[in-house]
């Protein structure tokens, strides 16, 4: 044991119930975590370092207090659950552990986190925008948006989201700025406090991060050999500038040496990608901050994208265009697509495990990024079909004009011409030509 807290130490909490400390599991900068009993379960205790209270005022127990005694915005939160009572002017909270699988988020820029896949870095991506858009619209804000916090399963892409002390009702200080790599430049610059709109800068370089792999922010100037504390404000605040703004004077473009995986994979992505990006990071979106993407424009590209991410035999995964067949850019084969999706304002390739999302239908309620549909092979004949996953039966046409009802869980198969309304929306069977 290297902590505060003694092996076997109880403490009693704000919900009367009993924690017991069973080890020591790390020191992080504001406190130390450990492994509790919690009522006959195991949990996490974050224990606070005195000094980091010392530096706060009491609307930072109250804020949490109050955090304690709501419900999470989703099961993407380990939210805080109960706090401990005060020992030797200290406190702590109590969370769920951290399941076995997730990796912390800082350990990607390290090149300790390995992804299954692309694919996989989108589905990361849009679980992290899902989670933020459930928190904003439940009208809190994170406040210290940052790596640390998230904690990401490389094989399935889904993502959990710790430190949610610091979570406060939308415009409410608690007198932390967050980590300073990850604030919103007028943070930086103290124009503004945390809030929304700042937590969508960080979010964005979270994005940008597990895209691009390097941050926003940090091109050729970050390369100085001293980084001295002038030249991080500089960076990350009064000259603020995009490694791919694509201005000619741009002081701080990408080394093509260091920076090589990044420009590859800045140069193959879908110009709408590249665009929410530069909403956030171009000099003009820096300078006015409510220019800002919201999260469900974010689910929008994401999920659109995801769609268009297709594997070739090499193991390449290639970013197709218009739902049509293409070249494999690291291989030279053909990647044939048969048949694409025509949705109303593009279409996507219609290839085994390719989903719709409801958000690409125009719904942005809570349900944005529930799939309604997936193309699945038939267990017999591996044909693809269009799996139902709603509850509602679709309509169908046939191109001879015939009708059918599209019963849920029931499939369509992939033939041309076939258009079946969901959410009111018509998607139809197009088989592509070459
Ligand atoms: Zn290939």
């Amino acid at each position: 044991m290297d902590g505060t807290l003694a092996l076997g130490q109880t403490l009693k909490t704000a919900f009367n119930n009993i924690l017991t400390v069973k080890d020591f599991i790390a020191e992080v900068c504001e406190g130390e975590i450990y492994k509790v009993d919690y009522n006959g379960t195991e949990k996490t205790l974050k224990w606070y370092k005195k000094t980091f209270l010392d530096s706060l005022d009491k609307k930072f127990y109250d804020n949490l207090n109050r955090t304690t005694r709501t419900r999470e915005p989703s099961d993407k939160f380990l939210w805080p659950r109960d706090i401990s009572e005060f020992l030797n002017g200290s406190f702590g909270y109590v969370m769920d552990p951290i399941p076995a699988g997730y990796c912390n988020m800082q350990n990607l820029m390290l090149g300790k986190l390995e992804f299954k896949s692309y694919r996989t870095r989108v589905d990361t991506c849009l679980n992290i925008v899902d989670a933020f858009r459930e928190l904003h619209n439940m009208g809190y804000s994170y406040q210290d948006l940052n790596d640390s916090s998230f904690w990401i399963n490389p094989e399935k892409g889904k993502v959990l989201i710790s430190d949610n002390d610091k979570v406060a009702q939308d415009g409410e200080e608690l007198g932390i700025l967050g980590k300073p790599r990850f604030l919103a430049p007028e943070v930086v610059l103290g124009k503004t406090k945390p809030n929304t709109q700042t937590d969508l800068f960080s979010m964005a370089i979270i994005l940008y991060i597990i895209l691009c792999y390097n941050h926003p922010l940090e091109g050729i100037r970050y390369l100085e050999p001293a980084l001295s504390a002038e030249l991080q404000e500089k960076i990350y605040g009064s000259e603020a500038y995009f490694m791919m703004d694509p201005d000619t004077q741009n002081p701080n473009k990408p080394s093509p040496k260091v920076h090589k995986k990044s420009i590859a994979i800045w140069n193959r992505l879908p110009n709408y990608i590249k665009q929410l990006f530069l909403n956030v990071f171009d000099q003009y979106s820096i300078k006015n901050p409510s220019y800002r993407p919201f999260e469900v424009e974010w689910l929008k590209a994401l999920t659109r994208f995801r769609s268009e991410i297709v594997d070739c035999s090499c193991g390449n995964e290639v970013f197709t265009k218009n739902g049509e067949s293409c070249r494999c850019e690291i291989c030279g084969k053909k990647i044939k697509v048969p048949f694409k999706l025509v949705l109303r304002d593009y279409a996507i390739p219609a290839i085994k495990n390719s989903r719709i999302y409801r958000c690409q239908l125009g719904v942005d309620d809570n349900s944005a990024v529930a799939p309604v549909a997936s193309i699945v092979p038939t267990k017999d004949t591996g044909e693809l079909h269009i799996w139902n996953k709603t509850k509602d039966t679709w309509k169908a046409k046939t191109p001879s004009g015939k009708s059918k009802d599209v019963t849920p869980e029931s499939k369509i198969p992939l033939k041309d011409g076939i258009i079946f309304t969901v959410n009111g929306q018509e998607i139809k069977i197009e088989a592509n030509k070459n």
